[in-house]
């Protein structure tokens, strides 16, 4: 008999056996704590031997626990937010949000956090950058880095090189939004279907004053950075290529030290090399997008950075077969051989989510 008695009990017992169910789903194995925590006792920028098996036990442990379901398949989100791989991610993401919220960086140093895809934290004394952080289903966190920022750069509108509720809330902080100038007709595949002709970037992101255009080659001091953007290509095929968006390469020179992040582009007349021309000589890191390797391989001979770390690896949400065709830490491993055996003057620094490395100024 259902009474009002009974009802409550079933409510109450139904409510129990969800928490129970969403609790189970949400805890990381004993596997994953101990895989997160074998990481936390290595530092990245010391590559032994032991640090690349690490690497290379990060791609299997990857592979391992990816979502069942393939990235076609509309639930693949759902399958993903109940894999191994999204419990490990939480840990790491965590980890690395208390760090930059605590972290107090002395004046001559910078310190650098990676958290996903093409997405770094930069930290010095007086300011926190943020490059590209994207993807807030890798993460419900990740939009509240906007939290911790002064500055926001978005190399391109790519759903995996931004995320709209972290750049509305950056907005809302006073956060400086710095992304490219120019028209947008197709948004992540899709016509923009109110204006065929297209809309500035700044307008689909709703005008803020806090909003910053970088033209090609423009140069603007924001806060206490000098930012430079510079022209870039993206996909093959012409300027835009296969898709067709503004993109650039942004230089970002801030207290002392000199970061350059490729986005997904090759620059505009890199062909030749005299796009190179424009960029200065002291780069001390070099944020790139490892898919285009050997062509970087190029690009670092050029400008011999001090630093290297590739990036645009482990995109999970390529889903399986591409994810690892793009970039998985064996490619990145090779690459660092070429580099070290080519230019010895510039180190391969790679990176798993949630880790970090501090740079010094050199004089
Ligand atoms: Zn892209
Ligand atoms: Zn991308």
């Amino acid at each position: 008999m259902l009474n009002k008695k009974n009802i409550i009990i079933l409510g109450i017992f139904l409510a129990l056996s969800l928490f129970l169910v969403v609790w189970y789903f949400a805890s990381p194995s004993e596997e994953v704590r101990k895989f997160s925590n074998k990481i936390n006792q290595y530092q990245p920028e010391i590559l032994t031997k032991e640090r690349e098996d690490l690497l290379l036990e990060f791609d299997n442990f990857a592979f391992d626990h990816f979502p069942i379901l393939d990235d076609d398949c509309p639930l693949f989100v759902y399958s993903y937010l109940f894999s191994d791989l999204h419990k490990f991610y939480k840990l790491r993401f965590d980890k690395l949000y208390n760090e930059i919220k605590n972290a107090q960086v002395p004046d001559r140093q910078i310190k650098f956090w990676y958290v996903y895809n093409m997405g770094m934290v930069a930290k010095t004394k007086n300011l926190t950058i943020g490059f590209d952080l994207a993807n807030k289903w890798i993460n419900f966190g990740i939009p509240k880095l906007a939290d911790q920022l002064d500055i926001l750069i978005i190399s391109h509108p790519h759903g995996d090189h931004y995320d709209s509720s972290l750049v509305k809330r950056a907005l809302n902080r006073g956060v400086a939004v710095v992304l490219p100038s120019g028209k947008i007709k197709k948004e992540w595949r899709k016509p923009i279907r109110s204006d065929p002709k297209g809309k500035e970037l700044k307008e689909i992101f709703g005008n803020s004053k806090n909003l910053i255009s970088m033209g090609e080659d423009e140069t603007k001091m924001v806060k206490q950075a000098k930012i430079t953007a510079f022209a870039a290509e993206h996909g093959k095929g012409g300027r835009g290529g296969e898709f067709p968006v503004p993109t650039r390469w942004f230089l970002v020179e801030v207290d002392g030290f000199t970061i350059l992040h490729t986005d997904d582009a090759g620059l505009i007349g890199s062909d030749g090399g005299e796009a190179f021309e424009k960029i200065p000589q002291d780069i001390d890191i070099f944020l790139m997008d490892i898919r285009s390797y050997p062509d970087r391989l190029r690009e670092v001979r050029l400008l011999k950075p001090r630093i290297v770390i590739p990036l645009h690896h482990w995109e999970i949400f390529h889903g399986k077969p591409k994810t690892i065709e793009e970039g998985d830490f064996r490619k990145i491993l090779s690459f660092k051989d070429e580099v070290h055996q080519q230019i010895p003057t510039s180190k391969v620094i790679p990176l798993i989510w949630g880790e970090s490395i501090s740079l010094e100024l050199e004089n």
